[in-house]
């Protein structure tokens, strides 16, 4: 498979480090790695910063809604690498019109709700930085749950504005090898891990899990007893978003 002239199984025989190098040298400054700060996020940071690879934009999204602890973690992630972290918002007057619409707890009332919000709050913005880049890096996983268990190194989604390189880089490590990277490499942890959160979202919508639960159970915890397909929409095709309430 090809993407933009260039030959992507190229990509299977590189180490991770390759495969950043390979991104950066070949779209400088229209790759970017999207994170929410998981181990996997911040092991593709610190490999960026360490291999100077400049061309790599990082961002978040900020839902306005994120844990405390992940605004002050934005911060000591940017003090300790010397990066800027570029922060994108949902938009403020669809916001408004959500909350005067349907309240600010709507994802309460049904998952059809809950996806709205996450469209809005997290699928736009994130839409947003990929018209911007060519490339987008991910922390996905295949052990991070059973929906992501078929996780590819790399996918090229076909957008409105263009296609973008879906770039996966740690698609096939398992957890032992996450967490020996990140001993390895003293990389900074997110303080939520130790409260027993798998992931970080916003508040209300995120919490911890109990030992030997599906690291999803902690999202929408409401919708448990209904089913486990629980996401959030930035990596669930396009056809299967709920754009509309
Ligand atoms: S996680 Fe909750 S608050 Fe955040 S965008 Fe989704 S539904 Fe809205």
């Amino acid at each position: 498979m090809k993407f933009r002239g260039h030959d992507l199984s190229a990509l299977e025989s590189l180490d991770v480090d390759g495969r950043l190098t390979w991104a950066a040298e070949r779209f400088p400054g229209r790759t970017g790695i999207g994170t929410s700060f998981q181990h996997s996020g911040m092991i593709l940071i610190d490999a960026r910063v360490r291999l100077k690879l400049d061309g790599i934009r990082v961002y978040t999204i900020d839902t306005e809604r994120l844990l405390p602890e992940t605004y002050d973690f934005i911060q000591t992630v940017e003090k300790r690498y010397g990066i800027r972290i570029e922060c994108l918002k949902p938009d403020p007057a669809e916001i408004r019109k959500m909350v005067a619409d349907h309240g600010l707890y709507l994802f309460f009332d049904s998952r059809e709700k809950q996806e709205y919000c996450c469209y809005l709050r997290k699928v736009k913005p994130n839409e947003q930085a990929l018209d911007g880049l060519d490339v987008w890096i991910t922390g996905l996983r295949r052990g991070q749950s059973e929906s992501r268990g078929a996780t590819p190194l790399y996918e090229i989604l076909d957008r409105p504005n263009g296609q973008v390189l879906k770039l996966n880089p740690l698609y096939d490590w398992p957890e032992e090898r996450i967490q020996a990277e990140v001993k390895k490499r003293n990389i900074p942890v997110h303080p939520l891990y130790a409260q027993g959160y798998p992931s970080f979202g916003c508040v209300i919508c995120t919490t911890p899990i109990r030992p030997g639960e599906n690291p999803r159970a902690g999202r929408w915890r409401w919708f448990n007893a209904v089913d486990d397909k629980k996401e959030c929409g930035l990596h669930v095709p396009e056809s299967a978003r709920t754009k509309e309430i």
